[in-house]
Formats: C-alpha cells, structure tokens, sequence
C-alpha cells in the first residue's frame, strides 16, 4: 500500500516536472517561453517606440523584430512605464528591455547589455523666447524630465533634485513646458525633435549635454540570450538592416 502511494507520489512529480518543462522551450540554446521574445518598452518615445493606431512601431520595434526574425522566435512588445523595464526583464516578465536605454554602469548593476545600436544625445528644449541660451543657464530653473531617465539622473545630480521635475513620460514633460510649469526639459534629441515639432513655440538648444549609448538590456542569468541578440545585432548592421531601419525614421539634416 505504501509503495503504492510512493509511485503514485513520484509520477505526480514527474508530470509536474513535464509540464515546467514544455512552458520553458530551449531555442537555440536560449531560455525563452514558448518561442515568443518579449520585449519590455515605454511606447512614448518617438521615433523610437509609439503608437501607430494599435501598433507600437518605431526604431526599438523593428530592430527587435528583425532581431526575433533572426532567431526564428516571435516578437511580443509589452508598454509599461520606463522606470518598469529593468524590473520586469530582472524577474523574467520580460526578455529583454528595448527603450531607446542608455547603457550606464549604474544599470549594469541589475542587467546586462548587448552590443550598442545607437547614439543618443541629451539635449534641452525651452521655449522659443527663454531667457536660457545653454546648459549654464539651467542653474536655479525648473526642469522636467522623465522619472528614472538619464536626463533624470544628470539634471538631479548637476542641478539638484528639488529643481527637478520628473514625469512618468517624455510628452508629460513636455506639456508642462507648454504649460510654463516648468522652464527646460531634458531628454534625448530624437524624441526632442518630435515633440518640438508637434508643439508650438518650443526649440533645442544648440549645446549638447550628454551624449550616450542605446543598447538592449537582458537578465543576467540569460547570457545565451545576450550572445544571440549580439550574434543577430551583428548580422544585421552587416548587411545594412540596421541603418536601413534607423534612416526610415530619422531624416538626416
Ligand atoms: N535614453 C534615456 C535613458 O535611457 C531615455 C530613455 C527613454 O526615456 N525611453 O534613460
């Protein structure tokens, strides 16, 4: 009787053991669930990632796409808030983090990155008739950023935390601009260039304040992961894809 209910007990395990073992599917040696590759993003950061009707779309979507393409997986896109993304790919929610993310050691502390894709630069944006000329002029205002940015980071280090104003979005911060609630906004020249150019009034400043590195973000624990998304990142610059892809939404000057 007793032996009975042991392998009865031990086949339970067993298919339960089974069971884990479909949800979790090795695909070219990567840990990923079901052959989908989700990918944690902020969808209000054009023209790196927005809304075109139900889609996100935008530079992060297709590299990712291409990229998923590549490994032969599905690509899922999750929209959360920025200050969500690290999180989510730490506990697995999502695979990997693509979000226009700049590469800091600060981050490298709870993720790994892959190979960069692109530059970004952190610029200002005050409205046409400021009194602000360039970055030295900062000191004292009010500025508007987005919560957990670099722009947060820089602006709350070099101009104090309580001159900084943080928005859970870029065109948060922006409309406070508009609003006059706040007297610069810092964040990176391509989401500028759209803002400025859907908003009246408003313009970047000539001077730069820092420029940084794009890369995706992936859990530490899944390095086969990392040495995919590089291996497909590398493939894809090669044969051009990748500047195709950034020259479709960005127009050179
Ligand atoms: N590049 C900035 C950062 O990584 C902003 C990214 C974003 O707002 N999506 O913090």
């Amino acid at each position: 009787m007793k032996k009975k209910l042991l392998s009865i007990a031990l086949i339970a395990v067993m298919a339960a053991t089974m069971l884990c073992a479909c949800g979790k599917k090795e695909s070219a040696g990567m840990t990923i669930n079901d052959g989908v590759l989700t990918m944690a993003t902020n969808a209000y950061f054009p023209p790196y990632e927005y809304y075109q009707g139900e889609d996100i779309v935008g530079i992060d979507a297709d590299i990712a796409k291409a990229v998923a393409d590549k490994l032969g997986l599905e690509l899922k896109i999750e929209d959360m808030e920025f200050d969500s993304i690290i999180t989510a790919v730490q506990t697995g929610k999502a695979d990997m983090g693509l979000a226009g993310m700049t590469v800091s050691d600060e981050r490298k502390e709870s993720v790994n990155f892959s190979d960069t894709y692109a530059t970004g630069v952190q610029v200002v944006i005050v409205p046409e008739d400021s009194d602000i000329a360039s970055v030295d002029d900062l000191a004292g205002k009010k500025i508007g950023v987005q919560l957990s940015t670099t722009g947060d980071i820089y602006a709350s280090d070099d101009y104090g935390e309580d001159n900084v104003e943080k928005y859970n979005k870029g065109a948060d911060a922006v409309m406070a601009l508009t609003q006059g609630k706040v007297d610069a906004v810092i964040i990176d020249n391509e989401p500028a260039k759209n803002f400025v150019a859907a908003n009246e009034g408003l313009k970047i400043l000539d001077t730069e304040y820092v420029t940084e590195d794009y890369a995706a973000c992936i859990n530490k624990e899944n390095t086969e992961l990392l040495d995919a998304v590089n291996g497909a990142l590398a493939e894809l610059k090669e044969d051009g894809t990748l500047q195709k892809i950034i020259d479709q939404y960005i127009t050179a000057e």
